[in-house]
């Protein structure tokens, strides 16, 4: 029997990059998955389609994690389809850079939005289904941005730190109902949003990564498997992987 063949999983923002990752390491370990995206359709509905073949179970579900009732949706979409709810990664997220100065009060709100407040609006309804289960993993994407800060990254940055008071507190709130809640901080890794940055900023991150690499989406989701299928008393705790950069 595969380690999550009697979960299911629902990841936030699965249709590119690091989530898709997740997604997959997830389905592979036996979890049906929902396949969360927010604009790329083909990508969430080409990776339903991976797990499929290798005969899984997933269902790729359209919805902004940033607008709390599409949020309460997705989740309610993900009960009535695969049965159950058990495990929330909450991956989406959107990088954008700007001077403080510059910051425009709507981009400011977009940021938090989809960083941050969507992990009050996705993990509040999968609340009630977990604590009745007696079991549940709750796993938070945060940014090693959140932990050093970056210039131009004031935006970005809170969002991410936020995440770490999130994924305390709600750790306390829910330990006696068997649900852990831990955050996951990659460093620099290859995905559509690390290009984003531009060759420039790459070249100049590069030489301050002992490693000398960006890392890999696998080698987040890697981990956020280990701590769905394991990790039974391990809550509260924020995880690096980011190839020495915080050293
Ligand atoms: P990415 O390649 O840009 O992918 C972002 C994903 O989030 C896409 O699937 C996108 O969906 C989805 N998304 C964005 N806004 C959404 C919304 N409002 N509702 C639902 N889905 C939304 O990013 P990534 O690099 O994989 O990053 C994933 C997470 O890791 C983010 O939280 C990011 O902050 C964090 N992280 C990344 C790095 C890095 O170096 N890459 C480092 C540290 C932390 P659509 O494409 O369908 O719109």
């Amino acid at each position: 029997m595969q380690s999550l063949s009697d979960k299911v999983a629902l990841v936030t923002g699965a249709s590119r990059g690091i989530g898709r990752a997740i997604a997959w390491e997830l389905a592979c370990r036996g979890a049906y998955v929902a396949v969360n995206y927010r604009s790329r359709k083909d990508l969430a509905e080409s990776l339903q389609a991976e797990i499929e073949e290798m005969g899984g179970t997933a269902l790729a579900i359209r919805a902004d994690v940033g607008d709390p009732d599409e949020a309460a949706e997705l989740v309610g979409q993900t009960v009535e389809s695969l049965g159950r709810l058990d495990i929330v990664i909450n991956n989406a997220g959107i990088w954008e850079g700007s001077r403080l100065e510059d910051v425009e009060p709507e981009r400011l709100e977009a940021l938090l939005a989809t960083n941050l407040k969507s992990a009050f609006y996705v993990t509040g309804p999968a609340l009630p289904i977990m604590k009745e289960a007696g079991w549940g993993r709750v796993v938070n994407i945060s940014s090693v941005i959140g932990v050093t800060g970056y210039p131009g990254d004031t935006m970005y940055a809170a969002t991410k730190a936020g995440l770490f008071g999130f994924t305390k507190s709600l750790a306390r709130e829910l330990a006696r109902f068997g649900i852990t809640v831990n955050a996951v901080v990659p460093g620099f890794i290859d995905t559509d949003m690390a290009d984003d940055t531009g060759d420039e900023t790459r070249e100049r991150i590069l030489k301050t990564i002992p490693m000398r690499r960006y890392g890999k989406a696998l080698d987040v989701a890697e981990l956020v498997a280990f701590l769905c299928e394991s990790g039974d008393y391990i809550t509260g705790q924020l995880f690096t992987v980011d190839g020495g950069y915080t050293i």
